[in-house]
């Protein structure tokens, strides 16, 4: 079966899918509608991420309520707040030609009592967090007694996520329920244990290639030592112009951290982890999925359930401990038949990693040279061209400026025009990188370089804090310690983070690499005959000056009251 038009889906759903540009069913979709269609069974589907999982449930639930009774009939459950909105969105897409169907989506963070009125006003789907529906169960708003069909998505990631009680409580409450449906990208004990637990004979869809990553997705790894990680990042960002990706960090603080580094760096990113605020995630959300944000540093957590179609790349800034992990974050990109690629950027003990991962998912990987920042250069440099050649001219538009265009430039050649046009963006990245050395393991930096000489932020992604002995009593300013830093100590401006003159002292952020010919290069200088003290600032100091300066102002105001 190789249409949805016999399927035996209604004339209008067809209608709707056909609206979203949907031709063929996926082949988990193949497999799922039909089969759910023709018997009340129960089903496990393992399918990769981007398979088309949302339609091969979402179908047959729209097809088996029905509207005119307008009671719950069916929960979708998914593991986070964005993946609800995302199905029940993609529900009511599928839905626009249909009967007039009520698809509710619950969630946690937003107002229960909006949830509760649309629930009430005869919701015949919801698509819910555990958390949130436990909640609405628990006070008794909601009842799942005439609920026919159970939707476990992402099921994996729901477990991992701790939601096995709540999970519990709602198939528990659903106990009427004629089917359950269980879809994951993967399979572990957890898993396996509901399906034990609450199925009976169920179909299983997509064991054997459970593994199988998605062919469209090249897979590649960088290898550099660990304080490389972050100039690397920035090498590959670099070296692909027009990438439009997600960035996967292991921790919130890591995400944090690279997410605030590359912002700093000039990107066009932005950070999704568990610490936003719900309002400031879908905000992210919405800039990344219109494409106004082209690098999203997220969490495996955060990112679970994005559906953003068209990634181009995502990059692994370390590995997952889980090649199943692995797998499910390479699947956000390469979606619905584009190509796409998985980049990961590893120290030297990971790489023993990157052969579990081949052996289990039975891929493999190429392990390519960081780009050097000559090749950066030249990558950039033809996307510019690439750029001017495709550019649409809005000839009306333009006309009224174009004779004094061409009399400014007349005296030009056409070769030192393109020369010109082509110089515009090609500087900026010519003089990062000028003195950028070979980041890849194995290749040693050169020895005793001169500071200037080394990369932009060659060394780690951490700013070290100083504290310095002198300050505005010692008629310090800011561009002086500029001056002293960049002129005399030849510290590399993008370096230098923020700094903070106080009273008495100095508060310098550096990056940590320079923290040493920072410490060392200032203590050789005076300040009204006085040596310069640099240390590391522990916070300490702050809070003991900050005390300090109070109490002299408290001095100060009570000596001029009197
Ligand atoms: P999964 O849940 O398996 O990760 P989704 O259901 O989110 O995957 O689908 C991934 C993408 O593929 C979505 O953008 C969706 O619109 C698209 N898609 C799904 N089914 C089809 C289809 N039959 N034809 C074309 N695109 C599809
Ligand atoms: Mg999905």
């Amino acid at each position: 079966m190789t249409d949805f038009k016999e399927m035996g889906l209604s004339e209008a759903l067809l209608q709707g899918i056909a609206a979203l540009g949907f031709e063929k069913p996926t082949p988990i979709q193949q497999q799922v509608i039909p089969a759910v269609l023709q018997s009340n069974t129960d089903l496990i589907a393992l399918a990769q991420t981007g398979t088309g999982k949302t339609a091969a449930f979402g179908l047959p639930l729209l097809q088996l309520v029905r509207p005119q009774e307008r009671h719950v009939q069916a929960v979708v459950l998914c593991p986070t707040r964005e993946l609800c909105v995302q199905v029940a969105s993609d529900m009511a897409h599928y839905a626009r030609y249909a009967d007039q169907y009520s698809i509710v989506a619950v969630y946690g963070g937003a107002s229960m009592e909006t949830q509760i009125r649309q629930i009430r006003a005869g919701a015949h789907i919801l698509v819910a967090t555990p958390g949130r529906l436990v909640d609405l169960l628990v006070r008794q708003v909601v009842a799942l007694d005439k609920v026919a069909r159970v939707v476990l998505d992402e099921a994996d990631e729901m477990l991992n996520m701790g939601f096995r009680d709540a999970v519990d409580l709602i198939l528990e409450a659903a106990e009427n329920r004629q089917t359950l449906w269980l879809f994951s990208a993967t399979m572990p004990a957890e898993v396996r244990a509901i399906a034990d637990t609450y199925m009976r004979e169920p179909l299983e869809i997509g064991i054997a290639s459970r593994q199988q990553a998605n062919a469209d997705i090249e897979h590649v790894y960088h290898i550099c030592r660990p304080e490389h990680r972050y100039a690397a990042l920035k090498r590959i960002v670099d070296a692909h112009p027009g990438i439009y990706g997600l960035i996967f960090c292991r921790t919130r603080a890591e995400t944090k951290e690279i997410a605030e580094q590359m912002i700093r760096d000039g990107y066009n990113a932005d950070a999704l982890h568990g610490d936003l605020a719900q309002s400031d995630r879908d905000r992210v959300m919405q800039r990344f999925r219109e494409r106004h944000l082209q690098l999203l540093i997220a969490t495996d957590v955060a990112a679970r359930g994005i559906d953003v179609s068209d990634l181009s790349h995502v990059i692994h800034y370390g590995l997952p401990d889980e090649p199943e992990v692995y797998i499910h974050r390479a699947g956000r990109t390469g979606r619905a038949g584009r190509k796409g690629v998985s980049i990961s950027i590893i120290t030297p003990k990971m790489e023993e990693r990157i052969r579990i991962i081949e052996r289990r998912a039975r891929i493999t990987f190429a392990r390519n040279a960081i780009p050097t920042g000559t090749e950066v250069c030249e990558r950039q440099l033809f996307y510019i061209i690439q750029n001017i050649r495709d550019q649409e001219v809005q000839r009306e538009q333009m006309a009224p400026f174009l004779p004094k265009i061409y009399e400014a430039l007349q005296d030009l050649s056409k070769e030192e025009l393109i020369e010109r046009f082509a110089s515009v963006e090609f500087n900026r990245f010519l003089a990062y990188y000028r003195d950028a050395i070979d980041i890849n393991v194995g290749s040693r930096p050169r020895a005793n370089g001169r500071l200037s000489d080394r990369t932009p932020s060659s060394g780690s992604t951490t700013q070290q804090r100083l504290f310095v002995n002198v300050g505005l009593v010692d008629g310090i300013q800011k561009k002086d310690l500029l001056s002293l830093l960049i002129h005399d100590l030849h510290v590399p401006k993008h370096a230098i983070g923020k700094i903070e003159i106080r009273r008495t002292h100095t508060l310098l952020d550096v990056e940590a690499t320079y923290r040493q010919e920072v410490q060392r290069g200032m203590s050789s200088f005076n300040v009204n005959g006085r040596r310069i003290r640099v240390n590391e600032d522990n916070g300490g100091h702050t809070v003991a000056f900050a005390r300090d300066k109070k109490k002299r102002h408290a001095n100060k105001a009570s000596a001029s009251s009197r």
